[in-house]
């Protein structure tokens, strides 16, 4: 197989100077009109390595097709192409550390600031790697550019290599996963495959098919407004409330900064009003739905009690489901997983599984039909100036896209067993 270090390379470090940064606040799709230049620039260049059925969707995805060189299921493979909204990233200058000596790595935007393998262990393993960071002022945006990358070049090679027999393939490039907005409602039709994947995963060998299940809630509290000089034995301060309830919330034991592994989770991301009316928007987390419904209620039943304790003011908590867990739909057949873990075999990974303390594209697709495990990138740090990737390791991930569509197509003999 051919080296693919320099391919990726290129690409990533041309993805990543894009800024493609989504908005949570804006109603658009795609919620900002920069990722259009980098959808059409990836209809061009899949056009121009001779996909079929090249489309840009009005919602902002890039479709394509490889056609199949032999009988075997049509998987997807998708990657986003926005980056994430928590950290700047604009004018992202990526650089490359060819040959890396396994030391502290400084950057030249941004004196002081140290990516050190010691902090960061999986670096110290990366030693001779060619190491792809931004310039210390922005995020890199591996996270996803790195997943277009690897399905890029996979696709560049299978379209010029005929005789490597696999099934018909289709490519995804989709907007807004980093807002949750990722999945339109016709792209589970429109990609019409039998199962995917999102590359969109970290350290060398993830193949993750749990991921959290997600409920929004919003508590608005509505106090009585009046002019503070009359206000005595009048004036109900909805900051007052607000700050009660969450003062009442369990945060030294279900919030993000006390919580891990299986433990879910209530997170207070936004608390925006005044003295008349405050709104707080939480986001709800657990593996499981009992779990996401308990949480559910503890939030309501603080809300209720700091209401019993004002009848004057108006508190309500309306709850909205986001995301479930994928495993609820891919535990009853767990093909696209056992592909993915036999293909890493073939290339001599170690798949590791481990719950996704968040969220994917593929959540919402799996939960649309479309089975959808996330494999590994090799992208690290991020959504912040510390991102990092290892060339090598997507090189790793494109061979890994190259053996199960190939394991796909002609079912080795120790999958049949296993099967
Ligand atoms: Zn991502």
């Amino acid at each position: 197989m051919p080296p693919f270090d320099a391919e990726l390379e290129t690409r990533l470090t041309r993805y990543a100077a894009l800024d493609s940064q989504s908005d949570a606040a804006s109603p658009s799709a795609p919620s900002t009109p920069i990722q259009w230049d980098i959808l059409r620039l990836l209809a061009d260049e899949l056009t121009r390595i001779g996909a079929a059925e090249v489309q840009v969707t009005d919602y902002g995805t890039v479709l394509a097709t490889i056609p199949g060189t032999a009988p075997g299921p049509t998987i997807g493979f998708l990657a986003h192409v926005d980056t994430a909204p928590q950290f700047n990233a604009s004018g992202v200058k990526p650089r490359v550390i060819h040959g890396y000596n396994g030391g502290e790595i400084t950057f030249p935007d941004a004196p002081g600031l140290v990516l050190s393998p010691s902090e960061f262990p999986y670096l110290a393993t990366k030693q001779g790697h060619t190491i792809i960071t931004a310039s210390g002022t922005t995020l890199l945006g591996a996270d996803d550019k790195a997943g277009v990358a690897i399905i890029m070049t996979a696709a560049r090679h299978l379209l010029e290599n005929p005789s490597i027999p696999h099934g018909p393939i289709r490519i995804a490039f989709t907007p807004d996963e980093e807002i949750g907005r990722g999945v339109d409602k016709r792209l589970p039709a429109d990609l019409a495959a039998d199962f995917a994947y999102t590359f969109d995963g970290g350290a060398v060998g993830e193949v993750e098919f749990e991921s959290f299940s997600a409920d929004g809630a919003v508590v608005t509290v509505t106090g009585v407004s009046i002019h503070p000089g009359a206000a005595t034995g009048q004036m109900v301060n909805a900051i007052t409330l607000a700050s009660k309830i969450i003062a009442a919330l369990p945060q030294s034991t279900m919030s993000p900064e006390t919580t891990s592994g299986r433990e879910g989770f209530i997170h207070a991301t936004d608390m925006t009003g005044g003295s008349a009316e405050m709104k707080l928007h939480f986001i709800l987390r657990d593996f499981e739905r009992e779990g996401l419904a308990q949480k559910g209620e503890i939030l309501q039943q603080v809300c209720a009690a700091v209401q019993a304790g004002e009848p004057r003011a108006k508190i309500t908590c309306t709850i909205t489901p986001q995301y479930r867990n994928m495993r609820y739909w891919l535990e009853n057949d767990m093909t696209p997983v056992d592909l993915a873990r036999t293909a890493c075999a073939r290339i001599g990974v170690t798949p590791v599984s481990v719950p996704i303390r968040g969220g994917t594209d593929g959540s919402r697709l799996t939960e649309m039909g479309v089975p959808c495990p996330n494999l590994f990138t090799g992208m690290q740090n991020i959504h912040g100036p510390l991102e990092w990737i290892s060339v090598q390791d997507m090189a790793q991930a494109t061979e890994l896209c190259l053996a199960l569509v190939q394991e796909a197509a002609q079912p080795g003999e120790d999958s049949r067993k296993a099967g």
